[in-house]
């Protein structure tokens, strides 16, 4: 989920294996081992319960979230006038939000039980669009419900930083995330990339039905590790 997610995956000309200055490093600083699958999550939404921390935020600015389409912008509504707040009052919001709420957020039921499960046969890394400000804060509060995994504060698209892990482990890869650009990038960037598309908040996902660059949808962390499972041992893990 971001401010803008259009309701269809068009990379608008944007380049799917674009890779921020600032994430190569934080990739390349990992200790993956080479020839043992990848389990590549965002977090917003798949692994913590974004929009319910967004609701409770919200609350405490006056504003409620009517989520009439899978976007942020001009579905936030003042409580007062009931006017939908302007695009250009978004990126303060987001930022306050953030910087308020990234280490309370709850996680999504199953997250990490599941995760945990599957450590036995894949290395987890989370692959986050948090701001590099916060990435710190996002990587305690996961540790703190049982999510102990290195996270990479990414910025724009996930193809280009899911391509440059699977070069590094050189085994199969498992991507899941909410956002349908995400999971298109991922698609365009390393084909063979098991897609997940995985949104926690039931009213969410009704709003947006399984992106077509996804092998599997779901809102639910038992299913999700049913098939991350299932595509491991036919790969041979
Ligand atoms: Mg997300």
């Amino acid at each position: 989920m971001t401010t803008t997610a259009p309701a269809t995956p068009h990379l608008r000309g944007l380049d799917p294996l674009a890779l921020h200055e600032e994430v190569l490093p934080q990739i390349e600083a990992l200790s993956l081992v080479r020839g043992k699958p990848i389990i590549v999550s965002d977090c917003d939404e798949v692994l913590m319960q974004f929009i319910a921390g967004l609701e409770l935020y919200l609350e405490t600015q006056g504003l409620w979230l009517d989520l009439q389409s899978f976007a942020l912008t001009g579905n936030i509504k003042r409580r007062d006038t009931g006017e939908a707040l302007p695009a250009s009052e978004m990126p303060a919001l987001m930022q306050g939000f953030f910087a308020s709420s990234t280490h309370s957020l709850i996680p999504v039921p199953g997250a990490a039980k599941a995760l945990t499960a599957l450590s036995n046969r894949a290395q987890v890394v989370v692959l986050t669009n948090v701001s590099f400000s916060e990435k710190e804060t996002r990587v305690r509060n996961l540790a703190a419900h049982g999510m102990a995994y290195p996270v990479i504060a990414n910025k724009g698209l996930k193809g280009g930083a899911v391509k440059r892990l699977a070069e590094i482990v050189e085994a199969p890869v498992v991507f899941l995330d909410d956002i349908p650009h995400n999971l298109a990038s991922v698609a365009a960037a390393h084909a063979p990339t098991h897609r997940v598309h995985f949104i926690a908040d039931q009213r969410l996902a009704k709003l947006l039905g399984p992106s077509e660059h996804s092998h599997f949808h779901t809102t639910d962390w038992a299913k999700a590790h049913d098939f991350i499972s299932a595509r491991l041992e036919e790969d041979g893990f």
